[in-house]
């Protein structure tokens, strides 16, 4: 297989960076971290941190970098949480949400939101919750039965834990469906909605933005379908194995970060 020659990465100047699996793996850092991100700073390179993850507050993000070495600033982070309140923000300004999730019902509120607490409300905004309730999944139901917009802040379907996998925001996403026949809006990864924002904040154009994830068919393939070259590492979700299977092609595969930084480090 084909990929771009590391030189061309002189055309990118701004990223658009998944954490979990690129960055670190769970707790522990991944080889090469803050080097990394001197590099980016030192080019100057602009980046956004784009999570699926909508059960935390930027915040609790720029404390897990800071614990890891690395500034970074709440406005670095987009989580799917803060885009769908975003979204909503900008089509229904003040509209009235009915959320399911902390990191959602937090983001709703930073957006001038009105919270619902069931009865009433133009959106149902539903990201992962480990409290969920029947109650909830219940007042859901009646919402989106009674024309409410059903929207799904990420749509992974599994969370890996040291179990096994565990029913993720897409499961969640899947039972409100099947109880309403409402599909819903999804705007994390692999959907579009997440890579315009990120865009958009750094007021970067696609043609000089690449997306850096580990998972092929999330960060890779969504980045492809919003028009950005991709870069790939080897320190996440999925292996050298399943990209030789894959028919989704990266632009570039690294092993790790520390690799990319080098690569990169080395153009003038
Ligand atoms: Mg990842």
């Amino acid at each position: 297989m084909k990929y771009q020659p590391p030189e061309a990465l002189r055309d990118i100047h701004a990223l658009v960076i998944d954490m979990d699996g690129v960055l670190w793996r769970g707790d522990d850092p991944l080889p090469g971290l803050v080097g990394f991100f001197e590099l980016l700073r030192e080019r100057p390179i602009a980046f956004r941190l784009a999570t699926n993850n909508a059960s935390k507050s930027p915040r609790q993000f720029v404390d897990k970098f800071a614990s890891l070495g690395v500034k970074v600033a709440p406005d670095d982070i987009l989580t799917s949480a803060g885009v769908t309140a975003q979204h909503i923000a900008a089509i229904a300004p003040g509209a009235s949400v009915y959320a399911i999730g902390d990191g959602t019902r937090q983001a709703v509120l930073k957006h001038s939101l009105h919270l619902s607490s069931g009865e009433q409300a133009d959106f149902v905004a539903v990201g992962w919750d480990p409290k969920l309730t029947y109650k909830e999944l219940s007042e859901a139901t009646l919402l989106i039965r009674a024309g409410a917009k059903f929207i799904g802040t990420n749509p992974d379907r599994t969370l890996p834990s040291e179990r096994g996998l565990l029913p993720g925001n897409g499961a969640i996403l899947a039972c409100l469906q099947a109880a309403t026949d409402v599909e819903p809006f999804i705007i994390g990864k692999p959907e579009r909605a997440m890579f315009d924002a990120a865009l958009a904040a750094m007021g970067a154009d696609v043609a000089h933005t690449a997306m850096l994830g580990d998972r092929l068919e999330t960060d890779i393939l969504g980045g492809q379908n919003a028009g950005l070259r991709t870069i790939f590492v080897l320190t996440g979700a999925s292996d050298e194995a399943e990209l030789a299977a894959s028919p989704v092609r990266p632009d570039w595969v690294f092993k790790d970060i520390q690799e990319l930084t080098r690569a990169w480090g080395a153009l003038s």
